[in-house]
């Protein structure tokens, strides 16, 4: 089994490359050298390229995919460029499955959001509700893009039976993130403008919003453990949910603190209410995963969030920021 792992520099790669070279068994290792993990960035391969991509997959030659390369920005950049997001991801994930299908590739896992669900719907989400509805006018383009690659695996199933599905995580944080204070996600934002408050004369630590706010979060390590099972084991084309329990949310207020406490700012934290909250909740059901994988024990989010602070600040002059 050789699996091509797109996107293999990001957030999620790196822990799949993590998780495959330092653990061994069900959810990690090389199944004892059975394996071969082939990790690849855009300086290898620009994805968005059809030929190009044709050329990666004759010279790596995969028996399987997990997909998750993509163009994935912040709010803000969703909101100027909705059609650079949609172009890029579409490109992308057209190049990676047709390529797939025409080189025989026995299965792809490939990677949607919980932010690409629709906007008005009902909670907790399900697997069923990836359609029902328009997304966040925030992010459509990017939305509706990754939304075709569930109907693309429906399409290449139907008519060739081919074996690409797809995972759904929640919101992931983890070592290397993306930690710039214009688009990193709220985890690494909250863990460097802590940082930055420590220098002498700075600014204080202080968390926008009322901290209330739940959050469902997946630790890198543990979706990268999901996905090395969902590579040998999951064999559906419907998708999958891929997180902690609904009942495991946590508030904006928790995590600031417990990122505080770690850099070791033990004084109550400063919340600024004039600042919006956004929505309050997006609980997802992770009920099917559990249907499949009862066993699957996941990093308790305190250890995790210290493990992924203590990275930041160990790696802060290395370029992590
Ligand atoms: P990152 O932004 O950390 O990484 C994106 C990866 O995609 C990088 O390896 C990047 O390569 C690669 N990439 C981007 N454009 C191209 C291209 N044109 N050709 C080849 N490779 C390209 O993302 P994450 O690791 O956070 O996300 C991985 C997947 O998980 C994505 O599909 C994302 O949509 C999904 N996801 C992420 C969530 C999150 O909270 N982070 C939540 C839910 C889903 P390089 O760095 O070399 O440019």
């Amino acid at each position: 089994m050789r699996v091509l792992v797109t996107g293999g520099s990001g957030l999620v790669g790196s822990a799949v490359r993590y998780i495959t070279e330092h653990e061994t068994g069900r959810f990690g290792g090389n199944n004892q050298g059975a394996e071969e993990w082939v990790f690849v960035s855009s300086a290898e391969c620009d994805l968005r390229d059809f030929e190009a991509t044709k050329s990666l997959f004759a010279r790596v030659r995969p028996t399987h995919v997990l997909h998750l390369a993509a163009r994935v920005g912040g709010l803000f950049a969703n909101m100027q460029q909705p059609a650079d997001f949609m172009r890029d991801n579409l490109a992308i994930n057209d190049s990676v499955l047709q390529n797939a299908h025409d080189f025989g590739v026995e299965k792809v896992v490939s990677c949607l959001s919980t932010c690409i669900f629709p906007d008005a719907v009902d909670y907790p989400l399900t697997e069923a509700k990836v359609h029902l509805g328009p997304p966040h006018a925030s992010n459509f383009g990017y939305a509706y893009a990754k939304r075709m690659v569930d109907v693309q695996n429906k399409a290449y199933h139907q008519q060739y039976g081919d074996m690409f599905t797809s995972v759904i995580p929640t919101n992931v944080f983890g070592p290397g993130d993306n930690y710039n204070l214009t688009s990193a996600h709220v985890i690494p934002a909250l863990m460097h403008k802590c940082y930055l408050s420590l220098s002498p004369g700075a600014p204080p630590f202080v968390v926008a919003g009322t901290g209330r706010p739940l959050r469902q979060f997946v630790y890198s390590r543990d979706l990268a453990r999901l996905m090395v099972w969902a590579v040998r084991e999951y064999v559906d084309v419907e998708p999958i949910i891929l997180s902690p329990s609904e009942h495991d949310e946590v508030s904006i207020a928790t995590v600031a603190t417990a990122i505080a406490r770690t850099m070791g700012i033990n004084a109550p934290l400063t919340f600024d209410t004039a600042k919006p909250d956004g929505q309050f909740r997006k609980p997802a059901s992770n009920a099917k995963l559990v249907s499949l994988l009862p066993e699957f024990k996941f990093t308790p989010f305190d250890e995790a969030l210290k493990e992924s602070t203590e990275w930041f600040v160990q790696h802060y002059d290395k370029g992590a920021r």
